[in-house]
């Protein structure tokens, strides 16, 4: 197949991805899962996803990878939807950058164990988003539908 003007022209993934590896890792020590999002045929984007229970704040990773790497920071950082920040970085002489998002860090965990329901008595294994150290209490019921689902101590 015939290539296109634009398909020939010179492709920093393989740049990419030899950064890659060394990246993940400063994200990980810092709480981050590092995935990669897109073709790398231009820029590089990079979603930074918090993993472990403490992460560090993106501006502090941020100033690692460039004092680490030939990376520079270009503007401040620009806030995406659902919380997601990115930050611009670019590489070398400015030719190729890499897009940096981060994802907030959720006030949300998940709730997962034995509920009851106080109308019917059906018992089930719940799994359910819940904020800070609270119990997930009035899950609806898979039984009679009431909001009626409280956590159980209960094993069997
Ligand atoms: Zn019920």
């Amino acid at each position: 197949m015939t290539k296109t003007v634009e398909e020939l022209k010179p492709n920093y993934a393989p740049a990419y991805a030899a950064l890659y590896p060394k990246l993940a890792e400063i994200f990980q020590t810092n709480g981050y899962a590092l995935a990669v999002h897109g073709s790398m045929g231009r820029d590089f984007d990079l979603v930074a996803i918090p993993w472990a229970g403490e992460v560090s704040d993106p501006a502090a990773i941020v100033d690692i990878i460039t004092t680490r790497f030939a990376l520079w920071k270009i503007g401040d950082p620009t806030p995406k939807p659902h919380g997601r920040v990115c930050y611009t970085l670019v590489i070398g002489h400015g030719e190729c950058a890499l897009d940096l998002s981060f994802m907030p860090k959720g006030q949300e965990r998940w709730f997962s164990g034995r509920v009851m329901c106080v109308k019917c008595s059906h018992r089930w294994i719940s799994v359910a988003p819940v904020t800070g150290d609270e119990q997930p209490n009035g899950l609806e019921c898979p039984a009679c539908h009431e909001m009626a689902g409280h956590p159980t101590k209960e094993t069997e």
